[in-house]
């Protein structure tokens, strides 16, 4: 009988063709799959130092996760959601070439947003029926003095949040706006591919996002809109 490992592998390669010949993306290198079940071991994936104990953390919560540094996805929960999108942030780091990036300061939170929001759409694809349990929670800009009252209540990691918050938030429009063909193929396609080499790129991109083609509610009136 296949491995755990094996099966999960399979149902993420067959994702990666499958986004491959959605946006017409070239081959990468395929990333190697695990389980975490009884016979993981982080020494055998040769796993140490920060991405050993951000695994494990995550591993210990029912998470999956992608590793830059490996290949390598990890997988918690034998779910579509969980499989496609780890499946996703490997392809997204593939062809954008993000490994030296995705860690510097500069535009780290607009980075790793549009990383999450692109995780989020790809598993979308796959499972429409995906909630985005960041929904109800308040949005660090749009809803300042709810967003502050809730940082009083709750322990949480800032950045985290911002990341998470905006991502599956954007990430979820992103999809709305792709299947109701407000956002082409062609434009998920340039955002799979996005190096953000040039200073200032990814944050452009990011307000670009969030504050104008994705902001369904404050998306201010078009010219057109307003002279009818
Ligand atoms: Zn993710």
């Amino acid at each position: 009988m296949a491995s755990k490992s094996s099966v999960l592998e399979s149902k993420v390669y067959d994702f990666i063709d499958e986004l491959a010949d959605e946006f017409d993306l070239p081959v990468i290198p395929l990333p190697e799959v695990y389980w975490v079940g009884k016979n993981f071991s982080y020494d055998r994936i040769g796993l140490f130092g920060e991405d050993r104990e951000d695994c494990k953390e995550k591993a210990s919560s029912g998470k999956s996760m992608f590793i830059v540094s490996k290949n390598i996805i990890v997988i918690g929960e034998d779910s579509p959601v969980h499989i496609c999108e780890e499946a996703t942030h490997c392809v997204h780091f593939s062809n954008a070439d993000l490994r030296s990036r995705y860690r510097r300061k500069e535009g780290f939170l607009a980075l790793n947003s549009i990383i999450e929001m692109i995780g989020f759409f790809g598993s979308k694809l796959q499972s429409p029926s995906r909630k985005n349990i960041y929904r109800a929670y308040p949005d660090p800009l749009f809803d300042r003095k709810e967003y502050i009252k809730f940082e009083e209540k709750f322990c949480f990691d800032r950045e985290n949040y911002f990341i998470y918050k905006n991502g599956y938030d954007m990430g979820e429009k992103l999809y709305d706006a792709y299947i109701s063909s407000e956002i082409s193929k062609e434009f998920i396609r340039e955002l799979l591919l996005n190096d953000f080499s040039k200073k200032g790129s990814v944050d452009l991109m990011f307000s670009y996002l969030k504050l104008g083609v994705l902001n369904f509610e404050n998306r201010l009136p078009t010219q057109t809109q307003v002279s009818r």
